[in-house]
């Protein structure tokens, strides 16, 4: 039985972050998406609410996909839901630094833990949240880039800054 754990902010889930989820669903027995509770970014939405739009958007034949959140070092909670693997997603160039530097940053504190990298489908290879956001904020809505619960939730929230 091979668990893996797919770490992120999410704020907000996009069509990028589902496409590498349900893919990761077919590699592995069970998948936990880990909703970091305190990135150091400015956040959108609270935790509780990246992960109900999480489960709201999680297609219904994929059963094998739950939703935590989390605090600390991601090496921590794979042990402590005795993960094998973390999956992160690749896009373009950029992404690729980082996540090598992570990497053997974990793997030096964990090296039972191994990380699988999916490429980005093409669609969303240039997809991030922090564009989606900046977009948003400026009133275009890319709504094909995100499920349809979020694009309403992103809705809401843009009323709200407006009211407020
Ligand atoms: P972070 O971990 O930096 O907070 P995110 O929450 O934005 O990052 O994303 C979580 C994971 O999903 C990362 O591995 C990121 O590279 C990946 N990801 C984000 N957007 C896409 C996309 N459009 N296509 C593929 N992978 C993506």
């Amino acid at each position: 039985m091979v668990r893996a754990i797919y770490p992120g902010s999410f704020d907000p889930l996009t069509l990028g972050h589902l496409d590498i989820a349900v893919r990761a669903s077919k590699l592995f027995d069970e998948v936990i998406v880990a909703v970091y509770d305190a990135p150091p970014k400015r956040l959108l939405f609270e935790t509780e609410e990246r992960m109900a739009l999480w489960r709201e958007a999680l297609p219904p034949g994929v059963t094998n996909v739950s939703v935590v959140p989390y605090k600390g070092l991601t090496v921590d909670l794979a042990h402590q839901f005795d993960a094998s693997v973390l999956v992160r997603g690749l896009r373009a160039l950029s992404d690729f630094e980082y996540e090598l530097e992570m990497n053997l940053t974990n793997r030096r504190m964990a090296p039972d833990i191994e990380s699988v990298f999916l490429m980005s489908s093409h669609e969303y290879l240039y997809l991030s949240s922090t564009r989606i956001k900046e977009v948003w904020g400026l009133g275009h809505k890319l709504a094909d880039m995100v499920p349809a619960n979020v694009n309403r939730a992103l809705t809401e929230r843009l009323q709200q800054t407006d009211r407020g």
